[in-house]
């Protein structure tokens, strides 16, 4: 994808997450100066099959494998410190260094204790499907104006006055829902005393390093997580994340002009999966479902929970190249479809007896929805040892050209097993 014109690359989960964006993150970023994760936090799991193993990143973007990349936690991620440093400990442990190759926006927000209270008892009381790791009341106290940002380590007293009133902000809350839990904020307070200066040497200005790096005419790939129906403002509200998880949001959340993206790649998985609560309207029978599950270990690399699957939904890829402008596709796990006799495809839904042009903007329409399928035939044969398009079955091309074009984006990159050298590019 990177060349002469496309310098900046965004890469954004096209379904509801988990679609292998890790492994084409760490394909791509062979040939990026720099990979910056934009928004979310350690809910987010991604699955790299490295030469030297297996890695679950988490909040290091998926560019830290290789060894002359360097690696950005952008403003728009709020970043767990804690977990950060086990991440970074346990990177290094298997001969991963990062010193001077990771670095931390000095705007992203703090995930704290409180949120993780808080989001435990939002989970326990609501039916979103939340990881319970902070992230969504970690987004309330940023854009509520009272969130502490990675920044303000430098200055222990106005990390001593934020973390007392949310402290006391978060135990009024946590009284009011009923919960006998509390949080101390002198406990914070030291704790954040005592990470902060392993933490400081990593900030910097990340959106001038960004800029910078283009300047200079360096590649740049900025990493998303979740996907486009996650979105808090374009997915299946309100069972969706709390931050932007489209390409619009990877300029906010890396520090740049939106002017500044030359190319929007979304990755899709073969087939349709997603975790927690909400619409799925292509879910399959569970028999299926469960073929689907196993085939494809739809487990979740942060939670364990198993996935929810179903079949390639064409108005669900479609609504994501509009809403984040993809000019490319990467379809990744088309071998997890080898074995299947026949692939049905949801080529549009139905409502009240009438087709829908596109998603319905409210759960409780895309719930009643009535997916129409074509049935496409499967190929029967493994496709994992394919590193052209011509070496894949030719009931696997017609599948392809198939979402191609009911996608309505080209297709650049195909995958086919967890290994680096399992993804086709389409030339
Ligand atoms: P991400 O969060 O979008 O990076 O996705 P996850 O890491 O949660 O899940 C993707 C999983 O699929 C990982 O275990 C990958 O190793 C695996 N994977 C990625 N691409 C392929 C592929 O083409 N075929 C197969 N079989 N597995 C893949």
């Amino acid at each position: 994808m990177f060349g002469p014109e496309v310098r900046c690359l965004v890469v954004v989960g096209a379904q509801w997450g988990d679609e292998g964006k890790g492994k084409v993150v760490d394909a791509l970023a062979e040939h990026a100066e720099l990979v910056v994760r934009y928004q979310g936090g350690a809910n987010a799991g991604h699955t790299v099959d490295a030469p030297d193993g297996e890695f679950v990143l988490h909040q290091i973007p998926a560019g830290i494998l290789h060894a002359s990349t360097r690696c950005v936690i952008g403003n728009g991620v709020v970043l767990d410190p804690e977990t950060l440093f086990h991440e970074i400990d346990a990177l290094r442990e298997r001969g991963v260094m990062m010193t001077g190759r990771l670095l931390v926006s000095d705007r992203a927000h703090l995930v704290l204790p409180y949120h993780k209270l808080l989001d435990a008892e939002s989970a326990r009381s609501k039916k979103i499907g939340t990881t319970a790791r902070g992230i969504g009341p970690a987004y309330e106290d940023k854009y509520g104006r009272r969130g502490v940002r990675v920044g303000d380590l430098r200055h222990p007293e106005i990390v001593a006055k934020l973390v007392a009133a949310g402290a006391e902000r978060a135990n009024a809350m946590l009284a009011l829902a009923g919960s006998a839990k509390r949080c101390g904020a002198p406990e914070i307070v030291a704790m954040l005393e005592e990470l902060a200066p392993r933490l400081l040497p990593f900030v910097a200005d990340a959106g001038r390093l960004v800029a910078d790096t283009l300047q200079g005419g360096g590649h740049v790939l900025l990493e998303g997580a979740q996907g486009a129906l996650l979105d808090v403002d374009h997915g299946t509200y309100p069972f969706v994340t709390s931050s932007s998880t489209t390409a619009g949001g990877a300029a906010v959340g890396a520090g740049i002009g939106p002017t500044a993206i030359d190319a929007v790649l979304g990755i899709v998985k073969a087939y349709t999966t997603r975790v927690g609560n909400g619409p799925l309207p292509t879910e399959a029978a569970e028999r299926e479902a469960e073929g689907l599950r196993t085939l494809g270990g739809e487990y979740g690399a942060t939670t364990g929970r198993p996935r929810r699957c179903g079949w390639f939904d064409a108005m669900v890829v479609r609504y994501a190249v509009r809403v984040n402008g993809l000019t490319g596709l990467a379809v990744t796990k088309l071998d997890v479809l080898d074995t299947f006799d026949e692939l049905p495809v949801c080529t549009r839904y139905r409502l009240g007896g009438e087709d829908l042009v596109d998603l319905p903007d409210n759960v409780a329409a895309l719930e009643e929805v009535e997916p129409v399928y074509e049935r496409l035939p499967g190929w029967r044969q493994p496709t994992g040892a394919a590193r052209t398009l011509a070496d894949l079955p030719r009931a696997a091309r017609v599948y392809l050209e198939g979402i191609e074009a009911l996608a309505g984006a080209p297709i650049r990159y195909v995958g086919v097993g967890t290994k680096r050298e399992q993804l086709i590019e389409v030339t």
